[in-house]
């Protein structure tokens, strides 16, 4: 057991053959979850013009010397500026011009008197009451960002914040990483679609609906998805070798669930042989999820490599090792950040497991009161084939494989899952 692959190492083995996919041009508007694939620079100022934060009156600092609530300056209204319509003509001496929020201010003005601070003792005229500096609520050009400046990296996973940052410096468009294409392959005679009947001895087959949900929160395209109910050999081979050959073109990578221990009636492992898929790894110290298995089918005449991954059957191994493997790769193929974020937590209760294996704790994260977090296990039974301690995970605790003694309130480390 101790002699297998351990949990760190065996991910680094995927992280080195997971490499970008080529980028593709994407529609703005479609861009929400994709990843960039190169800087993007501001091409002019942001704001482009100096521009009123209130509505109000733009004027000349100068003129207001000596302005007291006691004896008012009293300016000659001239033009006003509106967001879209600015005031074209310059302000001259004596002169104010009615502002909107966001409107350019008219050469001439250097600030800005809000709205409720303005005396109107006719149509035509204004009162200002105290003396303005220069640049009093005005909204400088390049005050947020100045041309040149990169304004979201390589890299970045796109969300509505960034949507708004692209589409102000006007990009209607952005190259982005190909989205990685997946296929999932389930394995076992006992499952049944979720919706139809058990006969003794069936279960209904939770895997494909959380692997789909899965590959989709990673960002990546579910190309096709099979479930070869029959544990023998030429099905799962079929199965297979049809989601690898894809639609057209290769998938960028394959999940093969279920199948892959070492059981009598395991046909995933020589399936995949078969296929032409070469083994990395095979068995990693880790619970849940030892049996879990990683190979490359290499590319032929142009054509995409596929990363393999056969992945336990219990629907919590699945789900684990999905997180611990299948999603950084399905990130570093996208171009983004391949590890999940991590947080310390302090675990809620006491932990006593065996040494020579990591341990993935299903989690809820919570204030621990003391401004920290706390870790509390999901549900009381964390055996893998507890699906209820998938309810309400807010992350995976990793407790590496030489810790045999943990007393609560020990600080552990959660990685954030996204599903
Ligand atoms: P296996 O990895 O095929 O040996 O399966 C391990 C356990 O997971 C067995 O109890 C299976 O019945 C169960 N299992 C396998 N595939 C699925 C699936 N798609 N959905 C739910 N349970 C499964
Ligand atoms: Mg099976």
């Amino acid at each position: 057991m101790a002699s297998h692959l351990a949990l760190g190492p065996a991910r680094e083995q995927v992280l080195e053959r997971a490499r970008r996919l080529p980028a593709e041009t994407v529609r703005l508007a479609e861009a929400r979850g994709r990843t960039l694939a190169g800087d993007v620079f501001a091409r002019h100022h942001l704001p482009p013009f100096d521009n009123s934060a209130m509505d109000g009156f733009a004027l000349r600092s100068a003129d207001t010397a000596g302005a007291t609530a006691s004896n008012p300056v009293v300016l000659t209204l001239a033009g006003e500026s509106r967001a879209g319509t600015p005031e074209r003509r310059a302000l001259e001496a004596g002169e104010i011009a009615k502002i909107s929020t966001g409107a350019a201010l008219p050469d001439g003005a250097d600030c800005v008197l809000r709205v409720e601070d303005a005396g109107r003792p006719d149509e035509a005229h204004v009162e200002v009451a105290y003396e303005l500096a220069p640049g009093h609520d005005v909204r400088p050009a390049g005050d947020d960002v100045r041309a040149g400046e990169r304004v979201v990296a390589a890299g970045a996973v796109i969300g509505a914040g960034e949507i708004a940052m692209l589409a102000s410096v006007g990009s209607g468009t952005v190259e982005c990483a190909r989205r990685p294409r997946v296929a999932i392959v389930t394995t076992g005679d006992e499952l049944v679609e979720p919706g139809g009947t058990l006969e003794h001895g069936q279960i209904f087959d939770s895997n494909s609906a959380m692997l789909v949900a899965l590959v989709e929160a990673c960002g990546a395209e579910l190309v096709s998805l099979d479930t070869a109910v029959a544990d023998e050999q030429t099905p799962a081979e079929r199965a297979i070798a049809a989601a690898l050959a894809g639609d057209g073109a290769p998938p960028d990578v394959l999940i093969a669930c279920g199948g892959v221990s070492v059981g009598e009636h395991d046909h995933v492992k020589p399936a995949l042989a078969a296929a032409g898929v070469g083994e990395i790894f095979w068995q990693v110290a880790m619970r849940p999820g030892h049996p879990t298995y990683f190979g490359v089918r290499e590319a032929a005449g142009g054509e995409n490599a596929t990363l393999v991954f056969g992945l336990p059957g219990n629907p919590v191994s699945a789900y684990a090792t999905f997180h611990m493997f299948a999603a950084p790769a399905l990130r570093a193929l996208a171009g983004g950040e391949r590890l999940p974020r991590t947080v310390t937590a302090r675990l809620a209760e006491p932990l006593r497991k065996p040494p020579g294996h990591a341990q993935v704790l299903r989690c809820r994260l919570s204030d621990d009161g003391h401004g920290g977090l706390l870790a509390a296990p999901t549900s009381g039974n964390q055996r893998s084939h507890a699906i209820s301690s998938l309810v309400g995970v807010h992350g995976l605790a990793l407790i590496p494989a030489e810790v045999t003694d943990l007393a609560a309130g020990a600080p552990v480390a959660v990685e954030l899952t996204r599903a």
